[in-house]
């Protein structure tokens, strides 16, 4: 134990040192000594450990728990040195884990942002505009001019930001606007030019672009029909180190938000994993990570033999990252079975493969021991997975392969039975009850009973995690939770309340579920001897306080290792 205990420390050191607050320091003693590095009192913990779900105070070791249970307990193993904190009544909770998140950090540290990634928060599309020319005024003509991390339904205007907009903002330069969900963008006539798109031009396989009432293009294109703008215009380019640097410093940049917000743990979706292992290297990995491999990356763990599992316990490869089977649930692209209500002509979304070449990936994968994960939010998506899914084991079984299903959005009955029987392990969307219950009419009641079913697929005994989907959704675990439980997003509409689950279960869903989507339960995701000491200490005691509170609970700390990495 004192062996291992030395060396993560020596990695750790430069970053531990700069840290307010108390940081769970080596025992000063000699080999052999079983001295916890921490207590924690006088708290209201909640484990997420079905044996002992509530205790009052425990104790760290080594970087993980080694005791849980009364004051008393935890205080008769106090010995001269040890560091004590008084939680004075406070709540802890096991780390929050978010399953799917895009979180590179670049986007935030380095681009135009035209709406709030954390939060909701309404803009004006004048405002878009000013931010977008007052960059266009830096930008060669020619080269693209973007912003990030627009939301169509937080806008002041209340009305569909248009290509005549994006055209205020420059005539010599190529304008996009990207949607937060990542699966629609907005552009100036300029970049319709470039591209060769005029109103004529069909729709290609998977995508659309738009049109107003007239047969104008509006400015808005879906899913695949983007790609012909990413061929064209001049974007800035930079050196092989000047990009290194960008990605170390967003990495470092995001796991700081990541752990402001209680978030211990985060599922990857790709990104740079040099410049991953670098930030951990200089100390700067406040979070642990489940790496979701995707094209090199991914290519390489099959051709050289690397499985999920392999890694350690801060940088870990998980599933692959999702791979695309549909469009989008927040833009109103994934692919239903019936079409979208009041869509005119009528509409049923985008599916982005066919079942042919998802069989050939899911198999691939699956035969390299590698944990596969599509994205599927429409029912039609889900159902293609899964018949990838029983098909490659049927073909090829492996024991508790846990098939992830990321979004997992529109089920029905069957589907559930479906997911159960195949053992997979759904992300499914945290924040949307909350942050995104203004896109909801779009889909209607009768739709909403049957989307994010948390309530269904937990009474099916299915593990559903947490899966922000960050960019499109903020990781707010908080408003994430409260949108469990209630249904009720900012606007005070509720949707799909059939689906509302207990806060026990959102409790679990955000942290041990989330776990078990990585396959790594046995050392994470509860407060429980011997995992790893995760936790983040909450002002309010979340079961008391009201349901429609949750999100403003403030986070004091969150403590990542035995380690403090936030402190309000
Ligand atoms: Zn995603």
């Amino acid at each position: 134990m004192k062996h291992r205990l030395h060396s993560r420390r020596g990695f750790l050191g430069a970053a531990g040192a700069g840290l307010a607050g108390w940081i769970a320091t080596p025992p000063a003693a000699a080999a052999g000594d079983q001295n916890p590095d921490l207590m924690v009192v006088n708290a209201r913990v909640y484990t997420v450990d079905a044996r002992v779900p509530k205790a009052e105070a425990f104790a760290v070791q080594a970087g993980r728990f080694a005791a849980v249970g009364a004051n008393a307990e935890i205080r008769a193993m106090s010995s001269k040195g040890v560091p004590v904190f008084d939680a004075k009544q406070m709540t802890i909770v096991p780390g929050f884990i978010d399953c799917h998140n895009h979180a590179p950090g670049n986007t935030l540290l380095y681009e135009v942002l035209v709406g709030n990634p954390y939060e909701v928060e309404f803009v004006s599309i004048s405002s878009i505009i000013d931010k977008l020319r007052a960059k266009a005024r830096q930008t060669p003509p020619g080269m693209w001019v973007e912003g990030f991390f627009f939301d169509d339904t937080k806008v002041k205007d209340n009305r569909q930001l248009s290509r005549r907009d994006l055209d205020e903002v420059s005539a010599d330069h190529p304008v996009a606007v990207r949607h937060r969900g990542g699966h629609t963008t907005f552009y100036n006539s300029k970049a319709f030019e470039l591209a060769g798109i005029t109103k004529d031009t069909p729709n290609p396989a998977g995508g659309t672009f738009d049109h107003d009432a007239s047969g104008e293009l509006n400015g808005r294109v879906t899913d695949r029909a983007t790609a012909a703008f990413n061929r064209v215009g001049k974007r800035p380019v930079f050196s092989e180190e000047q990009r290194f640097e960008r990605d170390l410093n967003g990495l470092a940049y995001i796991s700081k938000q990541f752990v402001r917000y209680g978030v211990t743990s985060v599922h990857h979706e790709g990104g740079n994993l040099a410049a991953l292992q670098q930030v951990r290297a200089h100390g700067d990995l406040l979070h642990r990570v489940s790496y979701e491999a995707n094209g090199r990356a991914l290519e390489a763990m099959i051709s050289g033999g690397v499985m999920t599992g392999f890694g350690d316990e801060w940088i870990r490869f998980g599933a692959t990252s999702e791979h695309t089977v549909d469009g989008s649930f927040s833009e109103r692209t994934m692919a239903l079975s019936t079409p979208y209500p009041g869509v005119v002509p009528p509409y049923k979304g985008n599916l982005t493969t066919t079942q042919d070449d998802l069989n050939a990936w899911v198999e691939r994968v699956h035969r390299a021991g590698i944990q596969v994960n599509c994205h599927a939010n429409g029912d039609v998506a889900i159902d293609m997975y899964l018949t990838a899914v029983e098909r490659a084991q049927r073909l090829f079984p492996r024991p508790d392969a846990r098939p992830k299903i990321t979004h997992c959005t529109l089920i029905n009955d069957d589907l559930v039975r479906r997911i159960k029987a195949a053992g997979a392990v759904p992300a499914l969307f945290t924040s949307y009850a909350y942050y995104n219950s203004d896109k909801f009419v779009f889909y209607g009641e009768e739709l909403m009973k049957r989307c994010m079913a948390f309530r269904s697929l937990l009474d099916a005994g299915v593990p559903v995690a947490a899966g922000s989907d960050f960019d499109p959704g903020p990781f707010d675990p908080r408003m994430a939770i409260q949108g469990m439980v209630t249904r009720t997003g900012w606007d005070g509409k509720t949707w799909g309340a059939n689906q509302r689950i207990s806060l026990e279960e959102a409790l679990r869903v955000n942290t041990l579920n989330g776990a078990y989507n990585s396959r790594e339960e046995a050392l994470k995701g509860s407060i429980t001897p011997g995992k790893l000491a995760d936790f983040v200490v909450l002002a309010d005691d979340l079961f008391t306080v009201a349901k429609d509170r949750i999100k403003n609970i403030q986070i004091v700390r969150t403590v990542v290792g035995g380690r403090t990495v936030y402190q309000a």
